[in-house]
């Protein structure tokens, strides 16, 4: 009898345990690669296997895991942000029941997909990026940690309206913020000029904050049937700047160009010298500050016919400037974009 009844405390136990995981949130978490999903001296995981590393997600959500590719974020490419955006299109179409998607991503980069995301991922489920800054073997690897906040905060009911989130070191970061400053440490983003729009404890996550600058559904920048995007580069200017350096663009295939300025948008006269000479090309020029806080004056006009990037950062304004060029190539309506965006 003994014997009987402490069978059937089990199955209980088990019924009770499964029915309430059934009613857990369901994530969608897709693994790129990065230092997340690295080992010293040996190739990176795969994603099941780096999931599967951090049982206690189970605690928190019902996980899906999709490796979309495996790579180091250096060696991300415009194609893996189109591929990307393609990916978690299908998948919001496909799966309404999802409650948030995470993305495990190198941190290099970090800062370039989200923003990319942010302006393109036209859904309000909610999307949260997530990596580490040190192996998944070396002590106190910080990925298990990030990868379980990442999930919390995606879940958590006041995440969706705010645009792509990224979430490392218990900070969470608005997309168009996010600021790599460091090389080495767990912290290496921000706090930005703007700040964290909350963090993350072990009982709580607090949001206090929410960007203003339209992002996810109020953009206009729907990838679906683009198969390229626009070849953007970047020429940073320093003391001395040769312009014969931008004669380089006349002939290149790319469809603009952004200039990293020194602080309010200032630029060497080798930079004038050259753009002049580039401008009647026709290519859209972006001037964007190199210098990591404030932001710069100025709005495209025939004596000085330079986009200005206001306080988007050179690799953020690229991003920005392909996502217009794939609309018009209108400077003054481009100039709108940064503005707006
Ligand atoms: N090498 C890494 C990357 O993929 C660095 C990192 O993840 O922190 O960006």
């Amino acid at each position: 009898m003994q014997q009987l009844n402490r069978v059937r405390n089990i199955l209980l136990l088990l019924v009770l345990h499964l029915t309430l995981y059934a009613q857990k949130p369901e994530v969608l978490i897709i693994t790129t690669g990065g230092t997340i999903a690295s080992q010293t001296n040996a190739p990176l995981i795969e994603g099941s296997e780096l999931i599967g590393a951090v049982p206690d997600l189970q605690r928190y959500a019902k996980v899906q895991v999709v490796e979309v590719f495996r790579t180091g974020s250096s060696k991300m490419t415009p194609a893996h942000w189109l591929r990307l955006s393609h990916f978690i299109d299908s998948v919001a179409q496909q799966q309404p029941q999802l409650r948030c998607i995470v993305i495990t991503h190198g941190t290099d980069t970090m800062e370039e997909t989200a923003f990319f995301l942010n302006l393109t991922h036209r859904h309000s489920l909610p999307i949260v990026l997530t990596g580490s800054m040190r192996s998944s073997n070396e002590v106190s690897a910080d990925g298990p940690a990030n990868l379980i906040q990442a999930v919390r905060v995606g879940i958590h009911p006041q995440a969706p309206g705010k645009g792509v989130l990224v979430v490392l070191n218990e900070n969470i970061s608005a997309a168009r913020d996010l600021l790599k400053m460091h090389n080495r440490r767990v912290d290496t983003f921000g706090p930005d000029q703007y700040g964290y729009l909350g963090f993350v404890s072990p009982d709580t996550v607090l949001f206090y904050r929410s960007p203003l600058r339209p992002h996810t559904l109020d953009t206009p920048f729907d990838l679906r049937q683009v198969k390229e995007l626009p070849n953007v580069e970047v020429v940073s200017d320093y003391a001395g700047f040769d312009p014969e350096i931008l004669d380089y663009f006349y002939g290149r295939p790319n469809a603009g160009l952004v200039v990293s300025t020194f602080a309010g948008g200032r630029i060497s006269a080798g930079v004038t010298e050259g753009l002049r000479r580039l401008t009647p090309g026709g290519k859209p020029i972006v001037l964007a500050s190199g210098i990591k806080s404030g932001w710069i004056e100025g709005t495209f006009s025939q004596r000085r016919p330079w986009i200005t990037a206001n306080d988007l950062p050179p690799n953020k304004a690229r991003i920005l400037l392909m996502l217009a060029l794939t609309q018009t190539n209108d400077p003054d309506k481009i100039q709108e974009f940064f503005h707006h965006y």
